[in-house]
């Protein structure tokens, strides 16, 4: 192969290369070459810690010869098979193993290849659903969702997210969704107290379900955290109410689990912390812990009873993607979830939320942090000009970012999201590794505040 020079790929990556969600007009190129285990190396061998689990999709860190070695397996037998039609065996027992492991009732596995079409999928099921089930309500053909959610950047997936920043161009694209307000337990609204806020929130969604109910196919939610809009956490018990309600009102539940699925919130699932079992649910990130793209909608066997019949009766479920089910993601998730009963990983993960604990708590203390929080194996924090009186600082200082930037310079990998600081490491990590990432956001909090 034609060696090309660090300084060609750079500027190719500057130039060529278009980047997700990045200005290109201020990108610096980041190259990462290798990766060992929990650690990035660059182009010029320097080692970073992982901070964010490869944007929140890698498990038992990089590299795992348990999965290097089912995904090279995998390639001696076949790498495509699609699955229209069609089937493979490692993607048959992998729509098993998932059927096992999934909340009560979701017995019927949809592969796609990314989170957003994930939600795509559970998305037009539902519509689907009710227009083909045994006393159809073709009436139902809206969505509700929570104020700043995101759900993946196609468009039905963006019609159901609600971060303007992202989705607000493309609404001449977009179908109309219902909303209700964010249920953030840690910025409760005037006068409502820490312990009646799931109760408030609640009580608005049902307010919105009594009058909507009759138009809504489904309501779509990530349970526990929202993640991309800024790891935002609800309230105790807002996922068991959210349920019940819209059990209640005869509105279908999408549990989007993409980000917080696959033991990142310290259960196998979001969804069991409240034993909670939707109608569909949507898996991709952490899946194939982080190696390979696939993706899986969930969904009721009454779901996928609407849909039998003969061809002529038109039932089908008219959607699938070329890679829908690939056999080397397949094989990647089934090596992730073997680790997870050989390396015990769920046992593994109260001592390390604990060490975050800890250091978040520390982190906490910093006179311009505010909101320090955490769910399972993810931490956010805000960074305040006056963190008493709830003063951000302005946006264009970018103070976040610039903490990253310091963390990057001592060895670890951090990525804001927006204001926020996020920790977000894969659950291999070691004690230690959660200290060296801590003190590196610490050390950068003190060093872009105190200035
Ligand atoms: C990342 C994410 C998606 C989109 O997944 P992609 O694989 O990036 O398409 C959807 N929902 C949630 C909650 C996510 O975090």
């Amino acid at each position: 192969m034609e060696k090309i020079s660090r300084q060609d790929l750079l500027e190719w990556d500057r130039t060529l290369v278009w980047h997700g969600f990045t200005q290109m007009a201020e990108y610096e190129p980041f190259v990462i070459e290798r990766a060992e285990g929990c650690e990035l190396i660059d182009l010029d061998g320097r080692r970073y810690l992982d901070g964010v689990s490869s944007l929140w999709c890698n498990i038992h860190g990089h590299r795992h010869p348990r999965i290097d070695a089912a995904v090279r397996e995998q390639l001696d037998r076949v790498a495509h098979v699609t699955n229209l039609g069609a089937s493979n065996p490692t993607t048959i027992r992998l729509a098993k193993r998932l059927v096992d492991l999934a909340p009560d009732g979701l017995q019927h596995v949809f592969f796609s290849d990314d989170g957003s079409t994930a939600v795509e999928v559970a998305v037009k099921m539902a519509l689907q659903y009710w227009r083909q089930r045994p006393d159809p309500q073709p009436e139902k053909s809206c969505y509700l969702a929570l104020g700043h959610a995101y759900h993946g950047d196609t468009l039905g997936s963006v019609s159901v997210g609600g971060i303007d920043r992202f989705h607000a161009m493309f609404r001449p694209l977009l179908f109309e969704t219902c909303r209700v307000p964010v249920p953030d337990r840690d910025r409760p609204p005037e006068g409502v107290s820490a312990e009646n806020v799931c109760r408030y929130y609640l009580d608005q969604l049902e307010e919105v379900l009594a009058q909507h109910h009759a138009r809504l196919a489904a309501m779509v939610v990530e349970p526990l955290v929202q993640a991309a809009a800024g790891m935002i956490m609800h309230p105790d018990g807002y996922l068991r109410g959210v349920r019940a309600l819209t059990r209640k009102y005869n509105v279908l539940l999408i549990a989007d689990e993409v980000a917080v699925a696959f033991g990142r919130t310290g259960r196998m699932f979001a969804c069991e912390h409240e034993q909670v079992s939707p109608d569909l649910m949507c898996l991709a990130k952490g899946m194939t812990g982080g190696y390979l793209p696939l993706a899986a909608t969930l969904a009721t066997g009454e779901i996928w009873n609407a849909f039998l019949g003969t061809a002529a009766e038109g039932k089908t479920f008219y959607h699938g993607h070329t890679y829908g089910g690939n056999p080397l993601g397949a094989a990647a998730a089934m090596a992730t979830l073997d680790i997870f009963d050989e390396e015990r990983t769920l046992e593994q993960l109260p001592a390390k939320i604990a060490r975050l604990a800890e250091r978040v708590e520390r982190i906490a203390r910093l006179p311009h942090v505010g909101r320090a929080r955490q769910c399972g194996m993810i931490a956010a924090m805000e960074l305040f000009e006056d963190a008493v009186a709830g003063r951000p600082y302005p946006s264009a200082e970018r103070r976040a970012q610039r903490v990253c930037e310091h963390a990057r310079r001592h060895g670890v990998w951090l990525r804001p999201l927006g204001d926020e600081i996020v920790l977000m490491p894969p659950l291999a990590i070691s004690l230690e590794q959660i200290d060296r990432i801590a003190e590196a956001a610490e050390q950068g909090i003190r060093a872009v505040t105190e200035t």
